[in-house]
């Protein structure tokens, strides 16, 4: 058994990080090194899925909760307008493989592409 992501020691409250929102199966943080003026991640609660194609292919009502909450956090902490970025695979940038999303609001630019 591997060890729990980053992300599950988060929701397990044994990493310190507010839960800006939930839902039934997925919540969202601020990140801890934004990229764009309103950064925050929507992640599902289960860490089962390593990334996006795994958590559409297996879980498409999951991965809709998860867009949904993203929309819903955006409408809160920007003018409603997002980035959705999901990372996918090293080389792409991805660092915690436990699927999330970036929602990158405010002033965007190119630099912010990358989640
Ligand atoms: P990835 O690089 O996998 O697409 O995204 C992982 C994100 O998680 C990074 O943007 C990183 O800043 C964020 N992150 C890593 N560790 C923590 C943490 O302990 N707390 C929070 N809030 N974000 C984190």
């Amino acid at each position: 058994m591997s060890e729990p992501s980053i992300f599950t020691r988060i929701l397990k409250g044994e990493i310190p990080s507010e839960i800006i929102a939930e839902t039934d199966n997925a919540f969202a943080i601020r990140d801890i090194a934004p990229k764009a003026p309103v950064h925050l991640l929507v992640i599902p609660k289960t860490e089962e899925y390593r990334n996006v194609v795994e958590l559409a292919a297996d879980d498409p009502d999951l991965l809709a909760e998860l867009v949904g909450l993203a929309n819903s956090v955006a409408a809160e902490h920007s003018d409603g307008d997002f980035r959705l970025v999901f990372n996918t695979g090293p080389g792409a940038g991805q660092t915690v493989f436990h699927v999330h999303a970036h929602v990158l609001a405010g002033e965007l630019d190119e630099s912010s592409l990358g989640g």
